[in-house]
């Protein structure tokens, strides 16, 4: 939707008209978008605000768990985002030098969901957007972003938002809901005065690439372990294999200091079967995106008239590919409480453990395959502990935990209405 005269055009920024809906959302990533197009499907007006013109966000990670796939599933995206390329991934694995210590199949979970996805962003945010797109009773501000959460009354509830859009003008939204599916430096969060709850609970940043890779896929999500580095690699799509070096925190400026070059060596003796690419290809820094991990529990997840979902709410390390999972999964269960101007505090009741389950247990995750080897021993009790994780049914429990999360979501397709025909 165009925002009116640039600045360049010798106007003033304009404000337009209020706009009135159901529900504002604020942020189009996956937890906003799969929200949006529940509410929408179940008839409500929703408008969805997101201050990106693009759908190539900054690199946010692409592996799906079994658990949002169902989601996406259910709401018809899966299969064509699926068809605009991904690759499927059986195993997760950790090793260290030539020895396997985990491996995790997922094809013990049985059909259909029995495989991780690595699934561009891009691929899914096209058509989730796509399908909100044909319904009725959408409105989407590209490039717009939330400055002011309005009050009903001073002090009393919220009762919309105001954004801003790429030249400047404002647009009101009269809303009884603002969702802030906005992430994890969430604006909506702060507006309400919601306390972010950050904490340093993991260890270790990560810093990411991508190797052109034809014919080299593993069909795995490695962590691959030597000489005090931990390095995971998974393929991506097309022809791909994306890298992520874990360092402890603020070792990323010493490794600058070093140099691409010693960078190189370091990668190269950590991944003895892919030195040929890195030697070939990482001939850049500029090729390296550093990732500050860190985790955070929103100090509350609503207030009236106001609701926190996705990373907004709670944000997780990248170790075990759970933040889009859970995001949709957030979105599935405050789906039905919208929908029936339901208590929101059911929702917060019922996934703000969850969020707390998953993040200890990334926590241990992270210590387990990420922390340094301190030695053979250290080493011969970590093998020992994958290999009880490997072959027993705690494994099997644990690896259901982390591909469905701790609990099953499903979204509630019986509050669908026929009377939602394209525009
Ligand atoms: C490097 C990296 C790798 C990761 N790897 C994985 C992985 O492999 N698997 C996995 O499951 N998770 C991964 N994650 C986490 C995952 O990306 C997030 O948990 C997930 O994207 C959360 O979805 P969301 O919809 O809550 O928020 P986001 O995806 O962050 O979307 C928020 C949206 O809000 C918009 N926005 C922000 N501020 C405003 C504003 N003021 N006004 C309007 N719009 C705004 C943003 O542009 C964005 O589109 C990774 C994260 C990172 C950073």
């Amino acid at each position: 939707m165009p925002d009116g005269p640039g600045p360049g055009a010798g106007d003033r920024p304009r404000t337009r008209p209020a706009l009135d809906a159901d529900v504002c959302v604020v942020g189009a990533g996956p937890g906003g978008l799969a929200l949006t197009l529940m509410l929408l499907r179940s008839g409500l007006r929703v408008v969805l605000a997101e201050k990106s013109v693009s759908l190539r966000r900054e690199f946010h990670g692409e592996i799906l768990q079994p658990g949002g796939q169902r989601i996406l599933d259910e709401l018809g995206v899966l299969v064509p985002a699926r068809a605009r390329g991904a690759c499927v991934l059986d195993r997760f694995q950790v090793r260290e030098r030539d020895r396997t210590l985990l491996d995790i199949d997922y094809r013990r979970l049985g059909g259909p969901y029995d495989h991780l996805l690595a699934l561009p962003q891009p691929h899914l945010l096209a058509e989730l957007l796509g399908a909100c797109r044909a319904l009725s009773g959408f409105t989407y501000l590209e490039g717009h972003r939330v400055v002011e959460l309005t009050e009903r009354r001073p002090g009393g509830p919220y009762a919309g938002a105001v954004l801003r859009g790429p030249a400047g003008g404002r647009v009101a939204v009269r809303a009884p809901v603002v969702v802030g599916a906005d992430g994890r430096f969430s604006r909506t969060r702060a507006l309400a005065g919601i306390g972010a709850g950050r904490s340093e609970s993991f260890a270790q940043d990560v810093v990411w690439c991508a190797l052109d890779a034809p014919g080299r896929a593993t069909g795995a999500v490695r962590v691959h372990r030597a000489g005090g580095s931990a390095v995971l690699v998974h393929d991506a799509y097309p022809d791909r294999l994306r890298i992520g070096w874990t360092l402890p925190h603020g070792g990323w400026s010493r490794a600058v200091a070093r140099g691409i070059g010693a960078i190189r060596d370091e990668l190269a003796a950590v991944l003895p079967e892919l030195a040929d690419l890195v030697r070939a290809q990482l001939t850049s820094l500029s090729q390296l995106t550093l990732l500050d991990v860190f985790a955070a529990q929103a100090t509350r997840w609503w207030r009236e008239g106001v609701v926190l979902i996705g990373d907004a709410a709670h944000t997780h390390g990248p170790i075990g590919a759970q933040g889009i999972n859970l995001a949709l999964q957030d979105a599935a269960v405050l789906h039905p409480l919208l929908v029936r101007g339901q208590p929101l505090e059911r929702y917060a009741a019922e996934r703000a453990p969850v969020a707390a389950r998953i993040h200890r247990m990334q926590v241990m995750q992270a210590r387990a395959m990420l922390g340094p080897s301190a030695g053979p021993v250290a080493s011969y009790l970590r093998a020992g502990a994958a290999s009880l994780v490997t072959r027993t049914p705690i494994g099997a429990k644990l690896t259901r935990t982390i591909a469905q999360g701790p609990v099953a979501v499903r979204v509630r397709t019986e509050l669908f209405v026929a009377a939602t025909a394209a525009r």
